[in-house]
């Protein structure tokens, strides 16, 4: 699942061959988790002036409004240049497409959970953005921050960690391996975790997610290609999807549990309450 660094990679891949460009036209395919909310040929003749990301969104500033797109569970945007002899047979897969002067960009999505939402100016907030939670790797964002979202709270430290109110971006993959950075039990309620944690806790977010951004970085290529097969790139995982497997630590099979319907990796000896 596409999380904060997957969407930052994709916006940066995508910033050259968007910016400045002039929307065409669209065209949708089968039904994604939300509709448009216009007609595509109203996106038509406005030109593309931002790229941006909150979260696990990518906002194209437009003249009028701006596209929220988001990847949801398997989506990823696919770039093809103007006589790119590829361009001419879309998959079954891409339900969306957006035509500028420069080329083509295609939403693949093969479970439809992505979505690309037209939102104008004139329009207040859209709601999705607003319940967002801090950026984990802008300044404002420490341990002190992470405390305040987490002491209220019984909840299980992972589960919040995938809430995005406490903090926007983060996945399974990534709440997984920041809590074995920081050491603590993902089944740990929220309130019991101390102030010196959570700022473990916060560094281990950001660590994790810069390490993936530097990973992703050299996958750019990929992006941008029109036969780059896949969206998303390998994370050395320490914990994750490593279930039986040896700790990179200590060596002892990693524990592998389901929490809220999402599996979960830790190590029982690294990772305490
Ligand atoms: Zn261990």
């Amino acid at each position: 699942m596409p999380e904060l660094p997957e969407v930052e990679v994709t916006r940066r891949a995508l910033l050259q061959p968007l910016l400045g460009s002039r929307i065409r036209g669209a065209s949708l395919g089968k039904a994604l988790r939300w509709p448009l909310r216009c007609a595509p040929d109203e996106l038509a003749g406005q030109r593309i002036d931002s790229l941006d990301r909150r979260g696990k969104y990518l906002l194209m500033g437009l003249q009028r409004g701006q596209l929220i797109v988001h990847l949801g569970m398997s989506g990823s945007l696919r770039w093809h240049g103007a006589g790119d002899a590829s361009a001419a047979a879309p998959g079954p897969h891409e339900h969306f497409r957006l035509f500028t002067d420069r080329g083509e960009l295609r939403l693949h999505d093969p479970r439809r959970f992505g979505a690309v939402i037209w939102h104008g100016h004139a329009q207040p907030p859209h709601p999705l953005l607003q319940r967002l939670g801090p950026e984990p790797l802008l300044p404002g964002f420490d341990g002190e921050c992470l405390w305040r979202a987490l002491h209220p709270r019984r909840v299980a430290v992972k589960l919040l960690l995938l809430d995005q109110s406490v903090v926007a971006g983060i996945g399974n993959i990534y709440a997984c391996e920041a809590l074995f950075l920081a050491g603590i039990d993902p089944r740990t309620p929220g309130c019991r975790i101390s102030r010196a944690r959570c700022a473990r806790l916060a560094e281990a977010l950001r660590e994790t997610l810069e390490q993936a951004l530097r990973a992703g970085g050299s996958t750019l290529r990929d992006f941008c290609s029109s036969d780059g097969a896949h969206g998303h790139f390998q994370l050395q995982a320490r914990v994750y999807g490593r279930g039986g497997q040896p700790c990179r630590h200590c060596a002892a099979p990693l524990a592998h549990v389901v929490q809220g319907q999402r599996s979960t990796y830790f190590c029982r000896n690294c990772q305490t309450r």
